[in-house]
């Protein structure tokens, strides 16, 4: 009797034992999920700093800097080619990303550089309503913040798959606007998948917007009453920044340096133009009209800065979806009206959370191991126990 009370109280003990031991393991799964998809944004945003403009030459007050955030290619999965895990795996990603460099970064103005979605360019209308409450999930912001987009090759559809549907249903959910002026500091959208140079009819009404744009930034650069453009209103006399989807004609990414630039097998294959940049014409086309200081493009998934006649720099900004890339990252600009300072944050690596939970994963699987004898033993013992009270 007294030996199975004894057998029972031991038998007890480990029960309680075993519970808090699985309370333990799943307060470990719990803190490795916590940190893999939520705390490492915070940790890895909060090393991010907006540049610094230098200060004015003479001795002049500080301009006003505007505080923008530029990504790209987000491509969010659609629902032909998108498979349900990736899509919400990738999704959240991006929205734990977005929200907390909100959060933490404070931007005034958020550009994304096209291909917004991976289907636009054939989803069906359902299709297409059902990506975009998704895409204002994700990218919400507080009504202080601007987010400003231009089409994609993926939104609208490559040149000769776009149509006036595509178009006019992209510019319904976001804006058709092609100028945006705040602080002092221009910004020119260009729907650079229209810069074909064929006079469609989509093509002709774009650079039509262009031309008109590039004539009031020309007259706000001008004299007063010097030339045609009358005595009206006038754009910030500033030169703008060109901002679109498509980089500007290079012949490869064999010049691009960098953690996030192309692998180095392909950074040597030739750019087709009118498909992983723009026309040699469009581009010249595109400098001669807007004489801008900085060129911000995505399209090629990957960074790369280059110099257009010596002077005019682009920067290519990476994918800011995982499925993308290891390492994503979006680019912070501080601008005035005469300067501006751009630095890169850069997100938490796929690698690194892989690692984590792997390597949870694996503490788990042996702390388990190690305990199934441990915990197989005393029931054992205490059957035998029972038994040997029984056959008494
Ligand atoms: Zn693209």
């Amino acid at each position: 009797m007294c030996l199975a009370r004894r057998g029972w109280r031991r038998q007890g003990f480990r029960l309680l034992e075993r519970s808090s031991l699985l309370w333990k393991l799943m307060a470990v799964i719990f803190a490795a999920l916590l940190f893999c998809e939520f705390s490492i944004y915070y940790l890895v945003i909060f090393r991010c700093h907006w540049p610094e403009v230098a200060p004015p030459a003479h001795s002049g007050e500080q301009a006003p800097v505007l505080r923008a955030m530029v990504l790209a290619d987000t491509h969010l999965l659609g629902e032909v080619q998108g498979h349900w895990l990736d899509k919400l795996r990738r999704e959240w990603q991006m929205e734990r990303a977005f929200q907390t460099a909100l959060w933490v970064l404070q931007p005034e103005v958020i550009f994304i550089l096209g291909d917004i979605f991976d289907e636009g360019k054939w989803s069906s209308p359902q299709a297409w309503a059902d990506d975009l409450g998704r895409f204002q999930k994700m990218f919400r912001h507080p009504s202080h913040m601007q987010l400003k987009v231009v089409a994609g090759n993926h939104d609208i559809g490559f040149h000769y798959w776009m149509s006036s549907y595509t178009v006019q249903r992209f510019e319904k959910a976001f804006s058709a606007e092609r100028l945006f002026s705040q602080k002092g500091v221009n910004f020119v959208m260009v729907n650079s998948v229209a810069m074909e140079g064929d006079s469609c009819s989509i093509c002709a009404v774009a650079e039509a917007e262009l031309l008109e744009i590039s004539r009031l930034l020309n007259c706000s650069r001008e004299v007063r009453g010097s030339g045609p453009c009358g005595a009206g209103q006038r754009l910030p006399p500033s030169a703008p920044v060109l901002l679109q989807h498509y980089p500007l004609y290079r012949a490869s990414d064999a010049n691009c340096s960098g953690p996030d630039a192309a692998p180095p097998e392909e950074r040597s294959i030739p750019f087709k133009e009118r498909y992983d940049a723009l026309s040699q014409e469009a581009s010249q086309k595109l400098l001669w009209w807007f004489r801008p200081r900085l060129v911000l493009s995505g399209h090629t998934h990957s960074a790369c800065e280059v110099l257009h006649s010596g002077r005019i720099r682009e920067l290519s900004v990476p994918s800011f979806s995982w499925r993308n890339r290891n390492n994503p990252s979006f680019v912070m600009a501080s601008l005035t009206s005469h300067d501006y300072a751009l630095s890169k944050c850069f997100l938490p690596q796929e690698d690194t959370v892989l690692a984590t939970y792997c390597g949870v994963a694996g503490l788990l699987a042996a702390f388990g191991l190690a305990h199934a004898g441990r915990w197989a033993l005393p029931f054992l013992s205490g059957w035998t126990a029972l038994r040997t009270h029984r056959a008494r």
